[in-house]
Order: structure tokens, then sequence, then C-alpha cells
């Protein structure tokens, strides 16, 4: 394992590789890592030569600086995992590597109505900042392969489309969702949440697999006003539960109509903010 916390350090090495046709694979997260992130670094262990893992805390996808202020960082622990796993580079810049007063690193790009439902609504802006340090990262480390989670689907579904716009070469590869095995995805935000609050996330998922069970029983309109209710439990706010056609991201009226259909959510436990999804048909 080699740490760089060097933009210029990094790429010095890197150069190296691409020189000998080696292949890379980056998985760009923001820390407080599980077994979820260390998924993603062993699907791109089997497919690349040297596999780069960035651990960055992106100010500019936070709405608020509480919310930022709160997001766990467990660097040594983040290290001895990636290390334990054979992750070949760690990559964790300062904020002033990663946007250096003298560089625009702003993108412009229009995501249409694929940034402005579900996380869109509740986190304006959320997404220009996720896109932003994704592309950011992308040209620092140049690799072959992106690995990103299912779990944030909309996300996902966004860098794609930057891919796209961007005319990228690169491969986009979306792992599925590690969860506890009482369901609960794994998430760097759960080791906030009370013990009591914890046993009762388990709510979200459950909610997800029974919406699963109903697509040929009811309309996803009912769907959605179902589990809007199942997940209205004490302590816990549901902020949205949406079934949207899993590449338009828009909602579905009819099940017959698509091809592929997701259902996705966000619930406060308290105040931590909890997201998830299930794909119900593709
Ligand atoms: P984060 O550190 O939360 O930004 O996540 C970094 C990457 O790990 C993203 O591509 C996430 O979608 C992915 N990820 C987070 N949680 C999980 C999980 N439970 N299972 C699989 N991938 C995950």
């Amino acid at each position: 394992m080699i740490l760089f916390k060097k933009e210029h350090q990094l790429q010095y090495y890197l150069n190296t590789l691409r020189l000998n046709k080696k292949s890379i694979g980056l998985i760009p997260t923001m820390g407080a890592l599980h077994e979820g992130h260390l998924s993603l670094i062993r699907k791109a262990k089997e497919e690349n030569d040297c596999v780069v893992c960035s651990v960055f805390v992106n100010p500019t996808q936070f709405n608020n600086d509480a919310d930022l202020e709160k997001y766990p960082r467990t660097e040594a622990n983040d290290i001895e995992l990636l290390t334990s796993i054979g992750t070949d580079i760690i990559f964790m810049p300062s904020v002033e590597e990663v946007y250096p007063k003298e560089l625009n690193t702003t993108l412009g790009l229009d995501f249409g109505e694929l940034a402005t439902t579900m996380e869109g609504e509740f986190r304006p802006g959320h997404f220009d900042g996720m896109a932003q340090v994704v592309n950011r990262f992308l040209n620092m480390v140049q690799p072959h392969s992106l690995y990103m989670g299912q779990k944030d689907f909309q996300q996902i579904t966004i860098v794609r489309n930057m891919l796209i716009q961007l005319g990228s070469e690169v491969r986009l590869v979306m792992c599925p969702i590690l969860r506890q095995d009482n369901g609960l995805a794994m998430s760097s935000r759960n080791v906030r949440l009370t013990p009591e609050n914890r046993a009762l996330a388990v709510k979200v998922s459950q909610t997800l697999s029974a919406a699963k069970n109903l697509i040929d029983k009811k309309t996803p309109k009912e769907i959605e006003e179902w589990a809007m209710q199942e997940l209205n439990i004490p302590k816990f706010r549901p902020e949205y539960f949406s079934i949207v056609d899993g590449i338009t991201l828009q909602l579905i009226e009819d099940f017959g109509k698509t091809n592929s259909a997701v259902a996705c959510t966000a619930v406060w436990a308290g105040d931590v903010r909890l997201i998830d999804n299930m794909i119900l048909k593709s």
C-alpha cells in the first residue's frame, strides 16, 4: 500500500503504471469505511492491476456546515482496513489539494430532471458538488474504471450522465448494496444512530422488500403512499419514497409501461438521514 496526499506525486506514480499498460480502478469515498466500501475495492481488485481508493470528505456536496461537521472521520481505521485488503494506493488529499485557488473546478453541466427529484429536491446543489468532486478525482487519477455503489442510485445515475456529457471513456461499474444481516444498508452514517434507532432502522429495507412484493397488486402511487405510512414511526420521518424509472429517475405511473423500476427512499432516523433503494424490476 502506498499513501499519497499530493496530486503530483500520485500522478507521477500512476503515469509509470499507465506507460506499462497497467489498468487502474478508482473507488472514490468519503472515508469512515465499512464492508460496503470494501466490497467495491474487492471488485476493483478482481478487474484491475492497480486499485486507487480516495478518501476525501467533499465540502462542496454538503448542504449545511453542521452536516459536514458531523460527518464521521476515521482516518487511521480507514488506512488499516484498506491495507488489510490489499488496496494498492490510498489517496487522501486536503481540501486545498482538491480545490486549489488557481484552478476552476466548477463543472457547469446541466443534469436536468435527474438532479432535481428525490435527493435533489431535499439537498439542493448536492449533485453539482458531487459531480464536481468525482470529475476532479477522475482528472487526478485518470482511471480506466470507476466503481460506485447502487446504494447511492441517483448519484451513480448522474455520474453515468456526466461521463456521457463529457465524452469520457471511463468504464462505470455499479456494485450491489451491502447490508447487515438484518437488512439495514451499510452506511458511514449508521455509527451515529442511537441503539434504539439502529434497531428500528431495519424498517427501511423491510419496507423496500415489501414494496417489491406488491408490484403485481398495487400501482406505484399506491405503494408509495403505503410505504410513507409504514415509515412514519415515532422518531422517524420519511422524506420521500419514490418509485422511479431506473434510467430517467422520473416517477412511474404504471409498472406495465416500464422495463426498469427502482424504489428509492430517504428517512430521518432521529438526526441521522438514511437513504436506501431497491430495484423492483429490471
Ligand atoms: P461514500 O463514502 O458514502 O461517499 O461512499 C463511497 C462509495 O461507496 C459510493 O459509491 C457508495 O455508493 C458506496 N457505498 C456506500 N455504502 C455502500 C453499501 N452499503 N454497499 C455498497 N456500496 C456502498
